[in-house]
């Protein structure tokens, strides 16, 4: 596999003088996998494929809009691309997709890799591409079965407790920022976190600013977001992020049978509203 990366980036380079291979390194701590900007034919000897390799690389084609990419995607991050398509952020013609069919992916610190494949990927439905230009490995059949457990879980306590545990959890927050900085969908040049005229939220963390900032991005994401799961892998405080995401991602496929990023012609049910449409109450 890997070596069929590495040729279709030298190929792909050969060919496009001054573009650049977004894809995935060994980190320096021998183990892990890092993101790696690769602009020579011959320095594709260092792009690996394993499965320490959990980034998401979308969101990097922001930084070279309109300029000559090649990116290596697992199935979850090629709908990234999509979603910037289908929201006037990119260029399809000058991204060149190295779509990877994907075994899972591991987490791995502190000097090991653990046994489990992420949870993301223990629910995951699509292990082929919904991009791609070039396909490495076999194409895989969907996981037929959609695994929302986790999400009935919750919606099976009480409101009250619902509310106790997310204003636990959000109490947490400190505010980095680093969900938002790491998520494909989140592109505003200026966040609604940090418009400072009108203030939405306070700059300090606290409670309620937290509320409003967390719950906020999570609507922000309805029905766009594409469930790779770095915004809950980056949290430096351990948020259930997913969770919210995924509760949302249940209710746009339920209500509107749509996935987000799974081609860029169909926009997001939010952004395809008839002034004519009304909304039925929900008790
Ligand atoms: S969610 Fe699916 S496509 Fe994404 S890393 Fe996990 S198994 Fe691969
Ligand atoms: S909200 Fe999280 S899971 Fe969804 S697209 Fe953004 S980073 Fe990925
Ligand atoms: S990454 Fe975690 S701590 Fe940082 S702003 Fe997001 S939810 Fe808060």
């Amino acid at each position: 596999m890997i070596e069929t990366i590495r040729n279709k980036a030298k190929e792909w380079l050969e060919k496009n003088d001054g573009g650049c291979v977004i894809g995935y390194e060994r980190a320096s701590d021998g183990m892990t996998a890092r993101p790696v900007f690769i602009y020579k034919p011959y320095m594709v000897g260092s792009l690996i494929f394993d499965e320490t390799c959990v980034h998401n690389l979308s969101k990097y084609l922001l930084n070279r809009r309109g300029l000559k990419t090649a990116i290596v995607v697992k199935p979850c991050d090629s709908r990234g691309i999509n979603l910037l398509i289908n929201e006037h952020q990119l260029d399809r013609e000058s991204i060149y997709v190295i779509g990877v069919v994907c075994p899972g992916m591991k987490d791995a610190h502190f000097g090991r890799i653990e046994d489990r494949p992420l949870s993301k990927c223990r629910v995951c439905l699509h292990h082929t591409p919904a991009v791609y230009d070039v396909l490495v490995g076999e194409p895989q059949p969907e996981t037929a079965s959609r695994d929302y457990s986790d999400v009935a879980r919750i919606e099976g306590i009480s409101i009250h407790e619902r509310n106790a545990f997310w204003k636990e959890q959000f109490e947490r927050c400190i505010r980095c920022y680093g969900c938002r900085q790491v998520c494909a969908g989140c592109y505003c040049q200026e966040c609604f976190v940090d418009e400072l005229d009108p203030l939405w939220v306070g700059i300090r963390s606290g409670p309620e600013d937290n509320w409003i900032w967390n719950i906020g991005r999570a609507f922000h994401l309805s029905a766009r977001c594409i469930g790779c799961g770095e915004c809950e892998r980056v949290c430096p405080v351990g948020i259930p992020l997913m969770l919210a995401n995924r509760k949302l991602e249940k209710e746009s496929a339920d209500l509107f049978d749509f996935e987000p990023g799974m081609d860029a012609g169909t926009a997001p049910p939010f952004a395809t509203f008839l002034k004519e449409e009304t909304l039925e109450k929900v008790e």
